[in-house]
């Protein structure tokens, strides 16, 4: 089998490959140690939406202060996380972490907004997801209407299970994205069928979207195609003003990325967002 009928996104085993086994046995033992030691933290970036300059949401992104290391990226720890296993409990941690988080913001009296939460492979093939997320969500008293999770092209391959899937969320009331959307092997009749919620258009296409006419065409394909399908639509990675209008011009809904702000710890993003009357964005 090659990886692509395993469904497994190339991209993410790359720097696993340049791993060295030892250097990959030892990040496995410490990530096994980190959830006890209290090692993870999350980030959370905002997310606006284009025609109010609101903000709407945040996605969570997951941070690891290593002990000896300092701060390792997600994308260095994550391939090794997924192929071990420990990225079932990590990302367990993760998601309730974030809700609970969402949760405490939304009793505080802030505006409601939806928190996004990166899923992986794995993770979405648990069994019984929904029932556990559902149960969860019931626990801590938050409606599911502010939790999307991001699941990747990849995931999809297994089109029964990820139907199955997919229903049961969308069931539940959660929100379902498609994350690094363009860059996987989605086809359009699954794009069709399956019961999703959004397009988050990859940032590699948008970040050279003013200088490659090629990506801007893709972008405003992904954007059109979002609109006739009913699907919203989230660049990602947007940088800079020319940017934000080109997506303002394709009617693209919602934008991320540094141009509004990196991803921030909850103090900050509680500081400078939830408690500015214009939610803190650039005008
Ligand atoms: P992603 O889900 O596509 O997240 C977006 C990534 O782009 C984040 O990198 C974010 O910091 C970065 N980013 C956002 N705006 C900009 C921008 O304007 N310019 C540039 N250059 N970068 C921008 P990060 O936090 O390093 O995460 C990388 C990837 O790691 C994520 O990509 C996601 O696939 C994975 N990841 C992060 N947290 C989790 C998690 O909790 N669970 C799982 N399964 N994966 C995670
Ligand atoms: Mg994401
Ligand atoms: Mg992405
Ligand atoms: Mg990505």
């Amino acid at each position: 089998h090659n990886a692509k009928e395993q469904g497994v996104d190339i991209r993410r085993y790359v720097p696993l490959m340049q791993m060295k086994a030892a250097e990959r046995l030892k990040m496995e033992n410490d990530l096994r140690r980190a959830l006890e030691r209290d090692e993870f933290y999350l980030e959370y970036q905002p997310q606006v939406q284009l025609s109010t300059k609101e903000l709407v949401g945040m996605e969570a992104l997951l941070r690891w202060q290593h002990p000896k290391r300092g701060i390792v990226s997600p994308v260095e720890f994550i391939p090794v996380a997924e192929e071990s296993g420990l990225i079932v409990p990590i990302g367990e941690w993760v998601l309730t972490t974030a809700c609970r988080q969402n949760k405490e913001w939304q009793t505080a009296g802030y505006r409601p907004i939806c928190v996004s939460v990166n899923l992986s492979m794995r993770q979405f093939l648990q069994p019984n997801l929904a029932g556990k997320i559902g149960e969860f969500l019931k626990r801590i008293g938050l409606d599911p209407c502010y939790v999307d999770l991001e699941i990747t092209e990849s995931m999809t391959l297994d089109k029964e299970k990820a139907f199955e899937q997919l229903k049961r969320l969308k069931e539940l009331g959660v929100f379902i994205s498609i994350d690094d959307f363009g860059t996987g092997y989605s086809s359009l009749h699954y794009l069709k069928n399956m019961p999703i919620d959004r397009l988050k258009i990859d940032r590699s296409f948008v970040s050279e979207v003013m200088e490659d006419s090629n990506n801007a065409a893709i972008v405003s394909t992904i954007t059109s195609m979002a609109h006739h399908l009913k699907l919203k639509v989230t660049a990602e990675g947007v940088e800079n003003e020319d940017q934000l209008q080109f997506l303002r011009q394709q009617r693209c809904h919602e934008a991320q990325g540094y141009f509004f702000s990196k991803p921030v710890r909850a103090q900050e993003f509680e500081n400078i967002f939830l408690k500015s009357a214009t939610f803190g964005m650039p005008s």
